[in-house]
């Protein structure tokens, strides 16, 4: 299939954003970037991508526009504030949000979009390794014809690509997703901290682990990588995984839910943003509780 945008404005392009934009541009699509960040546009020219200086300049007609930003209320402040620049987009211009957003925020951002605009969640998951290699899974969220309209495009980041509902859908999963993944994080830290002190090798645990009924992502492509090895560098920050599960956490309480473990999984990596920053690597909570223990 075809991708039939004449310009497409690609808006953050950091640790996601830069490889998944790189992408396109290499698709042969009509991308031009924008970040707050001069590293950040510098290094998108350098692999070949346009830029624009200002958030006016990327919007104007546009007829996609592609945010990767660190969460919907930032999405809305970028497209909605200062001088509203979306409104100077095409005016059936098709939106996608694929940061990770509360699917309230996207709610929000649709019922506020101007003229004829349309908006589609495509949250990602998978992390900057596999949005280099292009395998991210990608959860929509949107009206179908706007989907349809999306995938050609989507289809040049990923072939992992789910439908999962209304605006807001794609959203709402990526939070629930997200709530399974920094669970296990802690499952398989507190383990290997409770076998180190009971005198086993972490590595071996690691072995064994992934051999066995506990195997979980953070056992298969973190402990040893980014844990162990002590080198922290998976590229996802602790404070963008504590909003991921604050979002989650916030959405069970909505919907009149009682779920301990997902407020308390949500309460620890806030705990932790805060003791150890939150630019710092999410892996890092490793650190944060081996010194509470
Ligand atoms: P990042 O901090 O590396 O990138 C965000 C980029 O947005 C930065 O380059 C920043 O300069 C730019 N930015 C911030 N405010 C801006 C503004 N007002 N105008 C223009 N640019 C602005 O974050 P990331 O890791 O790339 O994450 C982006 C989104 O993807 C987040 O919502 C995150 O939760 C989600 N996500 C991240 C990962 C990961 O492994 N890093 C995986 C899946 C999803």
């Amino acid at each position: 299939m075809t991708v039939a945008f004449k310009k497409i404005a690609f808006v953050g392009l950091g640790q996601m954003g830069f490889p998944m934009a790189r992408h396109l541009v290499t698709a042969g699509l009509p991308v031009v970037g924008f970040d707050l960040s001069m590293a950040a546009l510098e290094q998108f020219r350098t692999a070949g991508g346009k830029t624009a200086d200002t958030i006016a300049e990327v919007l104007a007609r546009a007829d996609c526009v592609i945010t990767m930003l660190p969460g919907g209320k930032i999405v809305q402040d970028v497209l909605l504030g200062g001088g509203a620049p979306l409104a100077d987009a095409a005016e059936t211009a098709l939106i996608i949000d694929m940061s990770s957003s509360a699917p309230s925020d996207t709610r929000v951002l649709q019922s506020r979009l101007p003229h004829r605009q349309r908006l589609v969640d495509a949250p990602v998951s998978g992390g900057v390794k596999r949005a280099v290699e292009g395998t991210l899974a990608i959860m929509t969220g949107g009206g179908d014809r706007d989907v349809d309209e999306a995938l050609p495009l989507l289809q040049k980041l990923s072939a992992k690509l789910f439908r999962c509902g209304p605006v807001g859908a794609g959203h709402a999963m990526k939070a629930i997703n997200n709530y399974v993944s920094g669970a296990g994080v802690i499952a398989a830290i507190e383990a290997v901290q409770l076998g180190q002190a009971f005198g086993l090798d972490p590595a071996n645990m690691v072995d064994v682990l992934n051999a066995s009924s506990g195997k979980n992502n953070a056992t298969d492509v973190k402990m040893k990588q980014f844990i162990l090895s002590n080198t922290y560098g998976s590229g996802f920050g602790v404070g963008l995984m504590a909003k991921d599960i604050r979002i989650a956490a916030d959405l069970s309480k909505s919907l009149g839910l009682e779920q301990d473990q997902l407020q308390k999984t949500a309460a620890t990596w806030e705990d932790a943003a805060k003791a150890i920053g939150g630019t710092a690597d999410h892996t890092r909570i490793a650190e944060y509780l081996g010194r509470k223990t």
